[in-house]
């Protein structure tokens, strides 16, 4: 569904982006990892548009889109998640999901769209809370809620699960699994290997903004290569 062939950005001097060759098949659980400023939340902006690469290209759905604007690709489908919030913390829980799904949902079937996305994301009970009061994994699910609103074909979340409870980081898995089950792909930056290893088909490791290593999660912690350049990181 998603491939980058040579995919290139630096700023400045530094290379963030390396000749970054990946390829992510429909319907597959993705998970990014790597040492602080490996250049993971880089690559989503590229893959979303919000920075053009020096050189290289985005294929999607079997076209170049390295060109398209933003908005493009997210009416093909793409979605994303970043790191920083993206809630209107002043709108109930409600509020929100409206601004997310209104223009898209007849007005008639909105209120309808809405319990049923309240009930996906366990938060029913708190849909008149102010967004702002939810508790910090709360928070995630309504971002991750506004995010799968429009039923994306493919879904970009850079550590969705920051600061979650375990057993909030385990539900959120169970719900990308339930969205993977009705044909969504997803790629997640994370870095709680529990999640990893709950959610991930295939997992690859960027490092200095080139692909390290790339594999079943099995396969990635037995790699001491992998492995070391976390102690590193430890090191320094
Ligand atoms: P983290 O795990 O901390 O989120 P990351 O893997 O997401 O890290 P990036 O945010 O992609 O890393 O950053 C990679 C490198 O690029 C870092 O050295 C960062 O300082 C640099 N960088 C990112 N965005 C810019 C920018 N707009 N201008 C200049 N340098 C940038
Ligand atoms: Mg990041």
């Amino acid at each position: 569904i998603l491939e980058t062939r040579q995919l290139n950005k630096h700023f400045g001097g530094l290379h963030v982006t390396g000749n970054v060759d990946f390829a992510l098949e429909p319907g597959e659980m993705h998970c990014l990892i790597g040492p602080n400023g490996a250049g993971k939340s880089t690559f989503f902006r590229l893959i979303l548009g919000e920075h053009m690469p020096d050189s290289g290209h985005i294929l999607y759905d079997g076209s170049d889109i390295t060109r398209n604007k933003p908005f493009e690709r997210i009416r093909r489908g793409i979605s994303v998640k970043f790191q920083v919030p993206g809630i209107f913390k002043e709108l109930s829980v409600r509020q929100n999901l409206e601004i997310a799904l209104q223009h898209h949902v007849a007005p008639l079937m909105l209120h309808e769209e809405i319990d049923r996305l309240l009930e996906f994301l366990k938060l029913s009970a708190d849909h008149m809370q102010l967004a702002g009061n939810l508790s910090h994994g709360q928070k995630q699910w309504l971002e991750i809620g506004m995010a799968v609103a429009l039923k994306p074909k493919l879904l970009l979340l850079d550590e969705p699960t920051a600061g979650m409870t375990p057993d909030e980081t385990f539900a959120t898995g169970e719900m990308l699994q339930e969205l993977n089950r009705e044909g969504m792909t997803l790629l997640a930056v994370e870095h709680d290997m529990a999640f990893v290893r709950q959610i991930a088909h295939q997992v690859t490791v960027l490092h200095f903004g080139k692909v390290f290593a790339q594999g079943t999660i099995d396969e990635i912690v037995a790699d001491e290569r992998v492995t070391a350049i976390y102690l590193g990181e430890a090191d320094a």
